[in-house]
């Protein structure tokens, strides 16, 4: 394949016709939180399974017209079915969760009643079924609670307990092998020789799989030298369902990645319309998804956030893929590339009654810097100079409780 250059959303599309959600698996309850659910889920029964008293108090008949002091006939414990059988007159306590006891049709809060012996004198007037649940008054047998593409979280695990399922169907994480490539390129404890750099990008990569919801597997750093590489790859994809590479996919008479990977698979795309992250490589190996990322930490970063997180997503069952999207104005001037789209790196905040955005400074493809404390990437079509307040998209990568 040659170098064509593709815009954004061609590229998305390219990737997004290669990649599907993994075959669902079952797993048990303490492993799925995050996961997407592969299956609807109903109530087996009513729940509660009977009425119950949502206090503490003395289970009565309402409409009991006797004056408000009843004989004390029985406890009703949580857990326990209820032995006594109220009638007018009577009373028996009940505790918070208990089976209400038959004959029985409120409860009176403890709060709301003085001991005098064996009777208990109520203090004010009560109401048919206050302080009761009605039996299947929080799920009705058969209501459908989840539905398969739903994301399990907190509520959603606990409704599947509620309803005794243990074990259920969801979509695995993707494993993700991550290489880093290039010569110059030497692990993060190491010094660095003269011509030599620490590897960022394996490590910064391996987060941000895991912040995707992928499992990242970290193969380590490889030479530029084509059969090197060419094992590591095939490694890589003997043990994980994704390969992720950065560097290597330049101009570059070291650069080897991509006739790698047009020998071992196809190549897809190997150049994009766009700044940060104009070198990357989309290529399929026995239909597995490999991304060539730049080598420079924010193009790798850039690349990974647009378009290696939403097919990943994608991979593990999700189906909104992209982040949240809102328009901003710009805070000061911007001068947009002359041909490429360009992703800024930005700070999005509210002032006023508006949204506004300023970059994070220098905005060179090295410069790590510049992804920190970001919270947004401004999508900024080439043209002219933007000036103050105009109005761009930005696209929202954290969470505003991350900020
Ligand atoms: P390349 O894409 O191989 O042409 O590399 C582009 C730039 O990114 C060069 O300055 C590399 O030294 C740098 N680079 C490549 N790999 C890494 C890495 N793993 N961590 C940090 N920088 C890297
Ligand atoms: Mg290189």
């Amino acid at each position: 394949m040659g170098k064509e250059m593709i815009e954004p959303q061609e590229a998305w599309e390219r990737i997004m016709a290669e990649v599907s959600p993994l075959p669902p698996r079952r797993f048990t309850l303490d492993e799925v939180a995050g996961r997407v659910l592969a299956e609807d889920v109903r109530a087996e029964a009513d729940h509660p399974p009977f009425a119950a008293s949502t206090v503490d108090g003395w289970a009565v008949v309402a409409g009991d017209d006797s004056p408000r002091r009843r004989i004390l006939s029985g406890d009703g414990r949580a857990g326990e079915m209820p032995a006594v059988t109220v009638v007018p007159g009577t009373a028996a306590r009940v505790m918070t969760g208990a089976p209400l006891p038959p004959g029985a049709d409120a409860v009176v809060m403890v709060e709301d009643s003085e001991v005098e012996g064996e009777f208990v004198h109520l203090t004010r007037a009560v109401r048919p079924g206050e302080n009761v649940r009605p039996a299947g008054s929080d799920l009705a047998a058969r209501q459908l609670i989840l539905a398969a593409g739903m994301v399990l979280g907190p509520a959603e695990i606990g409704l599947l307990a509620t309803v005794g399922r243990f074990e259920v169907w969801a979509y695995p994480s993707p494993r993700v092998a991550i290489l880093s490539t290039g010569d110059e390129v030497v692990e993060p404890w190491e010094s660095p020789g003269p011509a030599q750099i620490r590897d960022s990008n394996r490590y910064a990569l391996m987060a941000a799989v895991r912040e995707a919801g992928g499992a990242p597997l970290s193969l380590g750093i490889v030479p530029d030298r084509p059969e090197a590489l060419r094992e590591a790859i095939e490694m890589a994809l003997d043990q994980a369902d994704v390969l992720i590479t950065s560097g290597g996919v330049s101009e570059g008479e070291r650069d080897h990645i991509g006739p790698l990977l047009a020998e071992l698979g196809t190549v897809h795309f190997n150049r994009v319309r766009q700044k940060p992250g104009k070198p990357f490589t989309f290529a399929t190996v026995r239909g597995q998804p490999c991304f060539a990322l730049p080598g420079n930490p924010v193009s790798a970063l850039v690349s990974f956030e647009l378009y290696v997180r939403p097919a990943l997503r994608r991979m593990a069952g999700h189906t909104r893929l992209r982040r949240p999207e809102m328009p901003v104005r710009l805070r000061h001037p911007l001068q947009p590339d002359p041909v490429r789209t360009e992703f800024v790196r930005a700070v999005v905040e509210q002032e006023g009654d508006g949204w506004w955005a300023r970059t994070t400074g220098a905005q060179a493809s090295s410069r790590l810097l510049s992804m920190l404390g970001a919270n947004a990437l401004l999508r900024v079509p080439p043209g002219p100079v933007l000036p103050e307040g105009t109005g761009v998209t930005a696209i929202l990568i954290t969470r505003p409780e991350d900020h």
